[in-house]
This record gives C-alpha cells, sequence and structure tokens, in this order.
C-alpha cells in the first residue's frame, strides 16, 4: 500500500490523510495540493483585508466571516480574494467583514469574474500553445486538449504538430 501522510491543513478538504505521490510540502508539513492552495489563499485574503478594506476591523469577525463564506456557502477562496480586489479597486462601501455576505451575490462582481476566468483561461492556453514540446506525438494529452480549445491554431509549424509534411 502506498505510504500516506497526515494532511496538515485543519479544514482539509480529503479527510486528513494525503499519499506521498499526492502530497506537496510546505516548511516541515505535507499537503494535498488543493488543501495548501486553500491555506494559503485565505491567508492572502486576510492579509489583503486588513492592508486594503479595513484595517479597523477585528480578527475574530475576518475569519469568522471567512470560514462561513468558504466552508460553509463554499464560496471559492479565489472568487473571494477577487471580490477584495474589485472592493479595493471601486472603493465600494464596506462597514465591516459581514458586507462581504453581500458582495459575494453581487451579480456585477460574479460576472467580471468569469469573465475573468476566461480571459485566464484563454491566456494559458496561448501559453500552452507556446509552451507545445513539437517532439510529442500526437494525441497526447496536452496537444489534443489545446487542439481542441485553441480555435487559431498558429499556422507556422502546425505540420511539425501532427508528424507529418509542412
Ligand atoms: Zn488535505
Amino acid at each position: 500500500m502506498e505510504k500516506t501522510y497526515k494532511c496538515y491543513y485543519s479544514n482539509c478538504q480529503f479527510g486528513g490523510r494525503v499519499s506521498a505521490s499526492e502530497a506537496v510540502q510546505s516548511g516541515k508539513s505535507r499537503y494535498h495540493k488543493s488543501c495548501l492552495q486553500q491555506k494559503d489563499m485565505i491567508a492572502k485574503i486576510r492579509e489583503y483585508y486588513f492592508k486594503n478594506i479595513k484595517p479597523s476591523d477585528t480578527i475574530i469577525t475576518v475569519n469568522k466571516v471567512i470560514n462561513v463564506l468558504i466552508f460553509d456557502k463554499k464560496v471559492d477562496a479565489d472568487f473571494l480574494y477577487f471580490v477584495l480586489t474589485v472592493i479595493f479597486r471601486d472603493k465600494l462601501k464596506i462597514h465591516n467583514a459581514f458586507g462581504l455576505y453581500y458582495y459575494v451575490n453581487n451579480f456585477k462582481i460574479i460576472q467580471e469574474y468569469e469573465n475573468h476566468l476566461q480571459r485566464k483561461q484563454k491566456i494559458q492556453q496561448q501559453q500552452n500553445v507556446l509552451n507545445l514540446d513539437l517532439t510529442q506525438s500526437w494525441g497526447c494529452t496536452p496537444c489534443s486538449q489545446t487542439f481542441e480549445i485553441n480555435e487559431n491554431p498558429p499556422k507556422k509549424g502546425w505540420g511539425k504538430i501532427y508528424g507529418g509534411d509542412s
């Protein structure tokens, strides 16, 4: 049986044990990749909130709101961070962290986030095309993914990707 470790994230999303092949290390502790990402993102959210939104708010309130949103209401941590950046950018009114309950349901912000994700995905696809290893044979997962999703494949070198003559 594969060796497992304790995932040191107190809100582990997978029952607390992580297999050796899946584990990522931070400091001396091991985590599931997405557990570590969530842990880091929550720390980033807290820091951003106190730095840019309401420095006078209490840590208890902020932690409570973050926990309710992410663990009870299953709001994506990346989205919550995005909401904070919009509040800061647009100087939106917020009296304390409880105001975040309202803003995570704000239609305009949700829509902007979706557009933001789409743009990000497009950029990643373009990067995939640029990073494409031309020596790989046709049909491998990264190549076919890029081919299916990308509507405007690069004209140069396309023949090489197919493994035929250009
Ligand atoms: Zn975990």
